[in-house]
């Protein structure tokens, strides 16, 4: 605008007017001229920011008026005013009112248009920005509630980028163990336990990643110090489409739940482990229980077995002998065959037993047991029945076949048997009945065979006997006595004798010391029956045992009798049975029937058989044990005759051994009944035990008795066993012959 043309300068300026004037109609921003805080002019942007409906509508107004208040426009002027002095442009926000009274922000750039002289006025460029302004506030608003989030989040955050830490949350610091910013810029490294992990894991989560999927794992992470920690991550890409700008990674500790869900594996594993061991426990159970049936199964089948078979031997025992035999002889007796039953028994097999011990005894019967098993036949039967005794039932067989047999078997059971590398030798003696001509059923066969196998053995053992008439005749007796002494005693055809002792002095006559009650019986019709004969039938009957307690009885009464009638102090020596020894209740019966008399037990001398002291010598020492502690005193009848073993007649509580009367015999003149009898005084003076020789009948006898130093007698020499009034009389006259 050059001043040497004025008309043309006057339209080159109403050009640039017009031209300002479109620029200022179509201007985004609102302007605005300002004079004496009036608006002198403003555009169409201008007026439709404030609400004017024209620009001329604006004209003439305060520019006061268009603040929120009027302090705000004073406020304006204070911080605009240096500036614009200065003729600089002011540039700020400000907050301003439309016409219709609705506050808005604006970004005001002002200048002075004439910097020396303010009265000029002022141009303004406006800007609505309420807008952004809003815009900003809410994002404001969202970053602040994401940083609220962000710092107090449970769960640890971190911002990835290039695996390393842009961002991360305190959560996630204290997470790990790291102190505030500690781990800004770090490598995601910093958490994992060891290089192949971190490798693992950025393999692992770059495919989902960068399908805009999220990464979710369960990892086995490391804090600072090295402490492994259980986490779950969760991770996605920030722009899946551009992985370099980072990922969003969100890790929760879960090593609690981890080692809860450990727990609970455990738990369970125990609980499964339990559960396990229960069901063991319970199938032992039943196992056990199962044996514990199969078992006493198994024990009841050998108990079958053992009701029917003999447990050392395994032969048929007698039960199933008798069932074998009776169908063996209702078949003899149907085809009219004959039949054979044959009894043995070894002999003096006690011996074997008590000098060798059971356990070799058992095993020759055992090997006994086969050798008759191997040689009889099929449909013969072998049992045993008893100790050392077999029965053998052989159908089909006749007196020569029986012969035959038992011939062999004489050999088979002589022959030597091998026990313990010893050498053993036994002999049998067998007795043998015969079907039908001895008996019709097994039970009268068996008593036949039974009485042939004793006669063998009377006959001296070793040997076999066929059933006789004689022994029939004999077996008839047996039956017949039995049965009268079932009424003998109740009949008063019982009664003692007493057979005076003598002791035996150096010098002088025998001295009358005792007596000994024999047992008599009278028959109305058989007469005087022998004690020999009728004690053995007694004993088997069990008759004996009634019989006995009379005769103590009546033995001590006759003693105390004796005693009142002024009769010197004698001792009663009463035979005892071995049945009676082996009775529970003798050393009470002894007892009582001394006190019901009323005599001293050292009156008393019980005499007890050699044989039934042996037969079972630990229960015989018991019994006269009892017997001594009541001061009863005991003797060794028949001694000689048995077989006693000195180990225990050491051990026996006797005082007395009577020298049996087939020693004392033939004293005179058999040199070795002489010297068997010489060396019973000296073996029981040794003991410390007194002898007393039996059957005395000759001065020679008695010179030979006294002169070995035997301490007492009795015999036919000096007496028979007589009556109690004839006894008392022998004493009463032998009294006043020495008197
Ligand atoms: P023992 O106990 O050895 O009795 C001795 C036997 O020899 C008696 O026979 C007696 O009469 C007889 N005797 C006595 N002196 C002589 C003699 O000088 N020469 C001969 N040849 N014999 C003599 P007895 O009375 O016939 O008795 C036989 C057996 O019967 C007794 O032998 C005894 O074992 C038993 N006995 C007798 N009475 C009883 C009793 O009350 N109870 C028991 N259990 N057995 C008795
Ligand atoms: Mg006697
Ligand atoms: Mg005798």
């Amino acid at each position: 605008m050059s001043p040497a043309h004025p008309a043309s300068d006057n339209a080159a300026h109403d050009q640039a007017v017009r031209e300002l004037d479109v620029i200022l109609a179509n201007a985004g921003v609102g302007v605005v001229f300002v004079k004496q805080r009036t608006l002198v002019r403003c555009n169409q942007r201008y007026a439709d920011i404030y609400g004017f409906a024209s620009p001329q509508a604006a004209i003439g107004r305060s520019s006061v008026e268009l603040y929120a208040c009027e302090e705000d426009a004073r406020e304006l002027g204070r911080r605009a005013y240096p500036l614009l002095a200065a003729g600089e442009t002011f540039r700020g926000e400000q907050r301003m009112r439309r016409q219709n009274g609705e506050l808005f922000w604006t970004h005001l750039t002002g200048r002075l248009i004439n910097p020396e002289d303010p009265s000029e006025g002022s141009i303004w460029i406006v800007d609505d920005i309420q807008e952004r302004k809003e815009a900003d506030a809410t994002l404001a608003d969202l970053h602040a509630e994401q940083q609220l989030i962000f710092d107090h989040a449970m769960v640890g955050i971190v911002f990835l980028r290039g695996r390393r830490v842009t961002r991360c949350n305190r959560a996630f610091e204290q997470l790990f163990g790291y102190g505030p910013g500690e781990l800004d810029g770090q490598l995601s490294r910093a958490w994992y336990l060891n290089d192949e992990d971190w490798q693992a894991a950025g393999a692992l989560c770059y495919e989902p990643l960068s399908r805009g999927e999220s990464f979710q794992a369960e990892m086995l992470l490391g804090k600072k110090d090295g402490t492994p920690i259980y986490c779950e991550v969760r991770s996605k890409a920030i722009d899946r489409s551009d992985l370099s700008r980072g990922s969003i990674w969100i890790t929760q500790d879960i090593t609690a739940r981890k080692q809860a869900e450990l727990e609970l594996v455990q738990a369970k594993a125990q609980l499964e482990a339990l559960v396990e061991q229960r069901t063991q426990q319970l199938s032992q159970t039943v196992a056990a229980l199962e044996l514990k049936i199969a078992e006493q199964q198994a024990a009841e089948a050998r108990a079958e077995r053992l009701a029917l078979f003999d447990g050392l031997t395994g032969l048929p025992n007698r039960h199933l002998l008798a069932d074998r035999a009776s169908q063996a002889i209702d078949i003899a007796r149907r085809s009219d065959e004959p039949l054979a039953v044959l009894f043995l028994d070894l002999d003096h097999f006690k011996n074997v037993n008590d000098s060798l011990g059971h356990r070799v005894g058992d095993s020759l019967l055992t090997q006994l047991a086969s050798r008759l098993r191997g040689a009889v036949r099929e449909q013969d039967t072998v049992a045993r029945t008893g100790g050392d005794e077999f029965v053998l039932v052989l159908p089909l067989t006749d007196i020569a076949g029986a012969a035959h047999l038992a011939s062999k078997l004489m050999g088979l059971a002589s022959a030597p048997f091998q026990v313990d590398g010893q050498e053993l030798t036994v002999t049998p003696s067998m007795g043998i009945a015969m079907f039908p001509t001895d008996g019709d059923d097994f039970d009268t066969l068996c008593k036949c065979a039974d009485a042939a196998m004793y006669r063998a053995k009377r006959d001296g053992r070793n040997a076999y006997r066929f059933f006789t008439s004689e022994m029939q005749a004999q077996s008839a007796r047996a039956l017949l006595l039995e049965n009268a002494l079932r009424r003998a005693q109740e009949r008063c055809q019982l009664s003692l004798h007493y057979q005076p002792q003598f002791a035996l002095d150096a010098t002088g006559e025998p001295r009358i010391v005792g007596a000994e009650a024999l047992l008599r019986w009278q028959h109305p019709e058989l007469g005087w029956v022998s004690p020999a004969e009728f004690i053995p039938i007694a004993e088997a009957s069990g008759l004996i045992l009634p019989i006995g307690e009379w005769v103590l009885r009546e033995a001590l009464s006759q003693l105390r009798r004796w005693d009142d009638a002024g009769l010197p102090a004698l001792t009663m020596a009463v035979n005892l049975s071995a049945v009676q020894f082996r009775h529970d209740d003798l050393p009470e019966l002894v007892d009582r029937v001394l006190r019901e008399v009323g005599m001293a037990a050292d009156r008393l001398e019980l005499e007890l058989t050699e044989g039934a002291a042996m037969d079972n010598p630990s229960m015989a020492i018991t019994v006269m044990n009892e017997l001594h502690a009541r001061g009863v005193r005991l003797s060794i009848d028949d001694f000689g005759t048995g077989y006693s073993s000195l180990a225990y007649l050491k051990k026996f509580r006797v005082s007395k051994l009577k020298i049996d009367q087939s020693f004392v015999r033939d004293l005179t003149d058999d040199v070795e009944d002489r010297a068997i009898v010489d060396a019973v005084i000296r073996m029981a003076a040794a003991l410390g035990l007194q002898t007393l020789a039996e059957g005395v009948e000759t001065e020679g006898q008695l010179a030979f008795l006294r002169s070995h130093g035997c301490q007492a007698v009795q015999g036919f020499l000096f007496s028979r066993a007589l009556p109690a009034d004839a006894f008392s009389e022998y004493v009463l006259s032998r009294m006043l012959v020495s008197a």
